[in-house]
């Protein structure tokens, strides 16, 4: 499309001014971010504009940007269609109204969307591995290409949480780091595989909606719960069936007949001793060291994280069911004179119950949550006042999407919001050599809130001029779980 960047010439090179690097531009080239290109002399934005239509017919999903066709210019007019900013195009320095100032009437209230190509040296991902291996220890270095572009975070409830991007990496760090970094970001936020080697740990491809690959292995399941959770689910499917079980897990390892749930059930005790650090009965942490092994452990042969059993308690031929937390690994083992477990062929309802575990776990999935914060100047786009654009938002005034995907707005200061990719149109991101990285952004709010709080109004065009200033538009249908 083109646009009305400003652009100056030097010989047939044309300038291009969207953002901080001011690219000189050969006729029929593009600038170092590709997404401006000298067109003829004429600056132009290389990707189209993207419009979401409200749609049932797709079934939510969308198709890709060259499927749609060109648009016809006819449809703007409906009410059901929402301008992104995707393909918008940036306005630098932000004092500069932004691209697109549209207004509608949505249900006979007066509305405008200000959007933008905002362009981010604070933003990163929030990456949640859905796995039970160990990826490596809290606070580890993430590279890519050698690179650190991140860091090891929190483990939450089946998932390893990675903290990836972010202005120390972009900035902060060599020029080198600063472009992987960046690379990285707009790949993973783009929905692209990428591969993340972790200090001290595994070698992880991850790519947002689809599962995650440790150590060239493909995760299958996501675990159905803790150790003590799956004691807790599954108790009385094993009463009467099997004398003792043990989830093998490496945060909260699960003993049935030690557990509340197996005294609630009446289960015998069966004087088995267990490794590790007994938190509350039946529920015992650290019995082994993390790892890819049997639930998260380091282990293979799950009778590794036994003691004796005790003579007063235990007898030969009690059974003994062993299952990682996925049951992705199960034994079965009765014992013999001596107290010791020896493994044998389990029965067929002990196999079933291990399907069953398989079949409550849940695919395993590589979710990325791209984070950025518009509390800067990206503001001054918007209102002269930028201060007034934050409280509006805060004051649910107005409403912040990106590519037209609900965002999550962190409360506390500023604009920092985190957004699903996966809600996105493919190929909504982009970035500049500064580096930093080019991600839509819209705010709709009242027409009336947006004088109020000293809004551009004399840049507002109405929807249906838009087929005027931009040639290049595509319509998308709009994903139903996102158009709310
Ligand atoms: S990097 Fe891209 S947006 Fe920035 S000046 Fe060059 S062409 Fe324009």
């Amino acid at each position: 499309m083109t646009t009305d960047t400003a652009s100056e010439s030097a010989g047939d090179k044309i300038r291009c001014d969207a953002c901080p690097v001011m690219c000189y531009i050969k006729p029929g080239a593009a600038g170092a971010c590709d997404r401006y290109a000298n067109q003829d002399g004429v600056l132009v934005r290389v990707d189209p504009h993207i419009l979401l239509e409200r749609t049932v017919s797709h079934g939510g999903r969308l198709v890709p940007f060259q499927a749609s066709g060109d648009w016809d210019g006819k449809i703007v007019q409906q009410p059901d269609l929402f301008v992104t900013a995707i393909g918008a195009g940036t306005t630098y320095p932000d004092y500069k109204p932004a691209p697109f100032i549209v207004s509608s009437e949505v249900d006979g209230v007066d509305m405008v969307t200000v959007v933008t190509e905002g362009i981010f040296s604070y933003c990163g991902v929030k990456v949640k591995i859905d796995t039970d291996r160990f990826l490596g220890p809290e606070t580890a270095t993430v590279r890519v290409d050698g690179e650190a572009v991140g860091h090891v975070t929190t483990s939450e409830y089946g998932s390893q949480m990675l903290s990836l991007g972010g202005v120390h990496h972009l900035t902060g760090g060599s020029k080198k780091e600063g472009r992987v970094t960046c690379d990285a970001l707009m790949d993973l936020s783009n929905r692209k595989p990428v591969e993340l080697v972790i200090d001290g740990g595994a070698t992880v491809v991850v790519q947002a909606g689809a599962p995650p690959i440790v150590n060239g292995v493909k995760e299958e399941r996501m675990r159905v719960g803790c150790g003590s959770a799956t004691i807790g689910m599954f108790a009385k499917q094993w009463q009467g069936k099997v004398d003792e079980v043990v989830v093998v897990d490496d945060h909260i390892t699960g003993v049935l007949s030690e557990h509340q749930a197996g005294k609630l059930l009446d289960i015998p005790a069966t004087g088995i001793k267990m490794k590790g650090r007994r938190s509350t009965p039946g529920r015992y942490f650290q019995v082994a060291q993390p790892g890819t092994g049997w639930g998260g452990t380091d282990i293979s042969d799950p009778l590794a994280i036994l003691g004796p059993f005790d003579p007063k308690t235990a007898r030969p031929g009690t059974t003994i069911l062993m299952v990682s937390t996925t049951g992705e690994h199960a034994g079965y083992y009765v014992l013999d004179e001596a107290l010791r477990p020896v493994e044998q062929d389990m029965p067929p309802d002990l196999k079933f119950s291990v399907e069953r575990i398989q079949e409550n776990c849940e695919p395993a999935l590589c979710t990325v949550l791209f984070m950025a914060g518009a509390g800067g100047s990206l503001r001054a786009g918007v209102t002269d006042n930028p201060v007034r654009l934050t409280r509006s938002v805060k004051d649910a005034l107005t409403r912040v999407t990106s590519g037209g995907a609900p965002v999550y707005v962190w409360p506390g200061g500023g604009i920092t919001f985190m957004v699903d990719v996966t809600q996105m149109p493919a190929g909504a991101f982009g970035y500049v050599p500064t580096p930093a990285i080019v991600a839509p952004i819209e705010f709709t709010l009242r027409l009336s809130d947006y004088a109020a709080l000293g809004g551009h109004m004399d840049y507002v065009q109405p929807l249906g001029s838009l087929k005027d200033v931009s040639k290049d538009i595509r319509q998308l249908p709009w994903p139903v779980r996102s158009a709310g």
